[in-house]
């Protein structure tokens, strides 16, 4: 039956997802200004990667190549895995998103952990499915408690290891314990877009584990380390069944040739990413001690970023962020996280780091 007043209405489940909103960008007024809310790589991406770009350039009117195969090989090459179970996304978010929509049915249930991912609730939200938030145990994923949650209805388990926005991580040892107590109709997505950044001899990213069973998949990211946020690469490292379903869904150019030819240098440029790594290892450990010598809590963190608490001081996130914003540091709020007494800080350059301890001193010692 129609009704002369019938509008197209979203499909179950879109209309209650809260759109996700991304760390600002500007502080109005200030002209110096450095962005430490979305943890980008203060270092910028591979110089070759810069220079693969100038190739594509000359060549726009052509399709990129729909099975990124430069790309994956240089992934493949790089981690020593077989490219035929690698699939490249437009970023690792649209391959959240495919995995969303092609494991979740209306009804399903899908497990996150409390501080986990927004984008995990978002898109088994848009998938019909229903979102399943567990608690977490001193801001680290509490394995017995997803166990706990899984029901005849759990088709998919979100784990971002290490997590954002808290930096924590669980060993291998624990992710294992995870996956053996799983159904295996049941998809362990391990998150590892801050693998790079891990420097802990009880870290795995997944790789192993993807490839010793047939339940679990590892998603990666070029946005962070690499320093290719802007355009959009992520890829996933999965059994073949999972590639194979993922393909027939995906858009057949969804990434595009600029992506491809920029990552794949990027993939191969080690220098880069170990003088990241080695600027990251520095300045967290000194970000760490500046803030607690400040009377701040900082949540320990293997990634390239800080949650920093200001409970039990006389401040408050949010006028700590309205300071450090005037001064020209842009941090993220994450109340939407669980956390509206915490800034998050991405790990800057030296310049943005001495600056944002210099201000937020300024800010403390405040009457
Ligand atoms: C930044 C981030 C990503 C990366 O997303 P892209 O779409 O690849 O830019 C994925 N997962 C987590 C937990 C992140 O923080």
């Amino acid at each position: 039956m129609t009704s002369a007043r019938s509008v197209p209405a979203p499909k179950n489940g879109v209309m209650d997802i809260a759109a996700y909103v991304p760390g600002k960008e500007t502080a109005p007024g200030v002209e110096r200004v450095y962005k430490l809310s979305s943890n980008e790589t203060p270092l910028g991406p591979s110089p070759s990667a810069v220079k693969a770009l100038t190739h594509v350039l000359d060549h726009l009117e052509i399709y990129p190549d729909g099975a990124s195969n430069a790309l994956r090989d240089a992934i493949a090459d790089v981690y020593g895995l077989n490219p035929a179970n690698i699939l490249c996304g437009n970023g690792s978010d649209e391959l959240l998103g495919l995995l969303c929509q092609t494991y979740l049915s209306p009804g399903d249930e899908g497990i996150f952990s409390e501080h986990g991912f927004l984008v995990y609730k978002i898109q088994i939200t848009g998938a019909g499915a229903v979102p399943v938030s567990v608690p977490e145990t001193d801001c680290r994923a509490n394995v017995d408690a997803i166990l706990d949650a899984v029901t005849e209805r759990t088709r998919i388990v979100f784990l971002a290891n290490p997590n954002n926005p808290t930096g924590t991580y669980i060993p291998v040892d624990e992710v294992r314990r995870l996956q053996a107590g799983l159904p295996g109709n049941v998809l362990l997505v391990l998150d590892a877009a801050y693998a790079e950044y891990v420097r802990r001899n009880d870290y795995e990213s997944g790789i192993e584990l993807v490839s010793g069973s047939d339940n679990v998949v590892m998603t990666r990211t070029f946005s962070k380390i690499y320093g290719l946020a802007g355009l959009r690469i992520g890829w996933i490292y999965a059994p073949a069944a999972v590639i194979d379903a993922l393909n027939r869904i995906r858009g057949p150019f969804n990434v595009n040739a600029a992506a491809i030819a920029a990552g794949a240098a990027a993939m191969r440029d080690r220098d880069h990413v170990e003088r990241a790594i080695a600027h990251n290892e520095d300045w967290r450990s000194r970000l760490t001690s500046g803030f607690e010598a400040l009377g701040l809590t900082v949540t320990p963190s293997v990634g390239n970023f800080l949650l920093v608490h200001f409970d039990g001081t006389a401040k408050s996130a949010e006028e700590a962020d309205a300071f450090l914003t005037s001064c020209g540091f842009v941090l993220r709020r994450v109340t939407a996280y669980g956390f509206p007494n915490a800034l998050r800080m991405t790990v800057g350059s030296q310049e943005a780091n001495e600056g944002v301890l210099a201000a937020l001193k300024d800010f403390m010692e405040q009457a």
